[in-house]
């Protein structure tokens, strides 16, 4: 057999349609369509006003078990399938992505395009600036944090009269609120649009956030891996008069406005996100939000073509909107609720639009449903669940092979059990929200027939709909046709969603259900910290927002080591946030990094640029 070849080669060996023709073949009209060069463009929103009274598609999430720190092959999963059911069975099809991080592909993990022949290509463009959402957002994300310290510093050097003057400046003699202002004297309960009628304590209460220092949440954002910007002081040039503090820079994928991006539901809804997203306390312990600040109409002028979803397509021609990549631990992971919605209208009824939900099912797919399914109202009817050889093996761990005299099958047969214990708690756990589950068995070259053909035989004992061997990374679409036919069938039965948790419930509560249920945890911690903020949250109005769990992704419970399905562990919560405009709490379980680094040997050593034909080289 032909070794494949490196994802670049395979990408730069097939020539694209011209993407404007695979905006006709979809059913865009021109004037929904803006191009960004030949291979990529973005959709305007008017299209899902357009088909809104169409029916929608089949919707389908892919998720995957408990992987190994390299990925089981999810987005290579969701390519393959879209590639199987449009290119092979003729369906009207979409897959909907996230788009990645340069942070990983220039570091440890490559990028996110898929891999081998299930790719969107060109998988340079994809994985590098796309058409830029990523940059607005670190710049409507900085814009937020230069407006918090320069407001902090303002309010601390001057008066009111002369912080009022400033911010409501006299021209031609008269003085006139923005609409922005008129907002917070509102929020401020002081129904006032004339400024000359303020009293000296209205104009204290309007001109002063009291933004309280040590309470800011809201930090600066790069697209790099720089660990060296973990921590940080800011404001150390003697212009800014000593009003210096630590701060840090999280990677941009991992800000609230990219959670915003992918879950908002369209211009409108993401401009009111952007206005809530709370940034710090006041001094009286009220959330001091992007309104307060002024900022929010720049914001969703910074943000106003991001919003719009960027069409490309698979190797075998299918249409992909690329759209929002939040982090899938301190936010929900997974792309944007837009695309999906759009992508639902074109298939139609008898299509299928096949998004990714990051991680291992018990956060990925967790959140698909109880925070973005929440928020979009779309209702999903079928899980396909990736499983790898290598990732089971993992889980079952060695202790096992020391049983050394018991007869070899039976040997076998147990270590399989041993390792099979995570894939079945994925499935569990995907039943659990009442879609049927389909388990993608994704084979890789050192796999044997039996050991294939045992994971599929498990997974269908253990109450999957159906278990299938996929080859796709091997052989594009075709190896994923048996995965697309069990799909199909599997969306025709009658779906009975339900979320986990009611929103009404108390924050504790929610967590710890999510803890046993999903994870298996006997019960959950709250340190200190944990405890403060849910009371401080539930009093500022917040409590009715879904979970979002910054959890590892290693292993099911919070201990990377621990693998297969633990049981009887107590959830330690270590500190709660809140992404307000997002619409999300999200508890802390152990430590996040929220600003990746860069390993010895980073990916980009590899990566090159051939000077005469302009081709890129060694991205994967
Ligand atoms: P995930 O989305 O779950 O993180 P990816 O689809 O990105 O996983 O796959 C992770 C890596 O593994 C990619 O480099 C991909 O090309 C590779 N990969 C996926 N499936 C296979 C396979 N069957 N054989 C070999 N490599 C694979």
């Amino acid at each position: 057999k032909v070794p494949v070849p490196s994802d670049i080669e395979i990408s730069q060996s097939c020539i694209p349609k011209p993407i404007d023709q695979v905006a006709r073949e979809v059913g865009l009209f021109p004037d929904e369509v803006e191009l960004y060069g030949q291979t990529k463009a973005k959709v305007h929103l008017s299209a899902l006003e357009r088909l809104k009274s169409q029916p929608d598609g089949k919707y389908i999430v892919v998720t995957g078990i408990t992987p190994t720190p390299l990925g089981e092959g999810k987005s290579t999963t969701t390519v393959g399938l879209v590639q199987a059911l449009g290119a092979h069975l003729h369906q009207n099809v979409f897959a909907c992505v996230r788009q990645p991080s340069q942070g990983p592909t220039f570091g440890i993990k490559g990028g996110a395009a898929g891999g081998g022949y299930c790719q969107v290509i060109p998988m340079d463009e994809f994985n590098l600036h796309l058409t830029g959402d990523i940059h607005a957002i670190t710049a409507a994300n900085n814009l937020v944090a230069a407006a918090v310290d320069a407001r902090i510093f303002h309010e601390l050097t001057q008066t009111d009269q002369a912080l009022y003057s400033r911010l409501v400046p006299s021209v031609n003699g008269v003085r006139k609120f923005s609409d922005i202002q008129i907002r917070r004297l509102q929020k401020l309960g002081i129904n006032k649009t004339d400024p000359a009628t303020l009293t000296k304590e209205e104009v204290n209460f309007f001109v002063r956030l009291d933004i309280d220092p040590s309470t800011i949440t809201w930090q600066r954002v790069l697209d790099t891996n720089d660990r060296f910007l973990r921590k940080i002081t800011i404001g150390q040039s003697p212009t800014e008069k000593g009003f210096s503090r630590t701060a840090q820079f999280d990677i941009t994928v991992s800000s609230e406005i990219m959670a915003v991006l992918a879950l908002s539901d369209g211009l409108d809804d993401m401009k009111k996100r952007l206005g809530r997203m709370v940034v710090a306390s006041s001094k009286r312990g009220e959330p001091v939000t992007a309104d307060d600040l002024g900022v929010t109409g720049a914001l969703a002028v910074l943000m106003k073509d991001a919003v719009k979803p960027n069409l490309m397509q698979t190797l075998e021609g299918t249409p992909v909107f690329v759209h929002a990549g939040p982090f899938a631990n301190i936010a929900h992971g997974n792309s944007s609720v837009l695309a999906d919605k759009i992508a639902l209208k074109l298939v139609g009824k008898e299509g299928f639009v096949v998004t990714e939900a990051g991680f291992g099912a018990d956060i990925g797919m967790e959140k698909f449903f109880n925070i973005k399914c929440r928020y979009s109202g779309l209702r999903p009817h079928v899980v396909v669940l990736v499983a790898t050889v290598r990732a089971l093996k993992m889980h079952g761990g060695g202790p096992a092979v020391t049983v050394m005299f018991l007869p070899f099958f039976f040997l076998m047969t147990l270590l399989w059990l041993c390792c099979f214990n995570n894939l079945n708690k994925q499935i569990q756990n995907a039943r659990m929200f009442g879609v049927p589950v389909v388990v993608a068995v994704n084979a890789f070259k050192t796999d044997t027939k039996a050991e294939l053909a045992l994971v599929v035989q498990l997974a269908k004992e253990a109450g999957a709909f159906d278990a299938v061997e996929c080859t796709h990374w091997a052989e594009g679409g075709k190896g994923a046709v048996a995965l697309a036919q069990a799909v199909q069938r599997a969306s025709q039965t009658p779906s009975n969603f339900r979320f986990l948790y009611n929103l009404e419930l108390p924050v504790i509560d929610k967590i710890r259900l999510i803890a046993k249920q999903i994870y298996g945890a006997s019960d959950i911690e709250l340190l200190p910290e944990a405890q403060e903020k849910v009371a401080m949250y539930t009093k500022q109005g917040f409590g009715n927002l879904p979970i979002c769990m910054a959890k590892t992704h290693l292993s099911l419970s919070h201990d990377p080591e621990q693998k297969g399905a633990p049981t009887g562990f107590i959830l330690p919560i270590r500190d709660i946030r809140a992404s307000v405009g997002a619409g999300f709490l999200y508890p802390l379980v152990g430590t996040m990094s929220t600003m990746p680094g860069l390993p010895t040997r980073p990916c980009f050593y590899d990566i090159d640029l051939d000077t005469a034909s302009g081709e890129v080289k060694g991205l994967f």
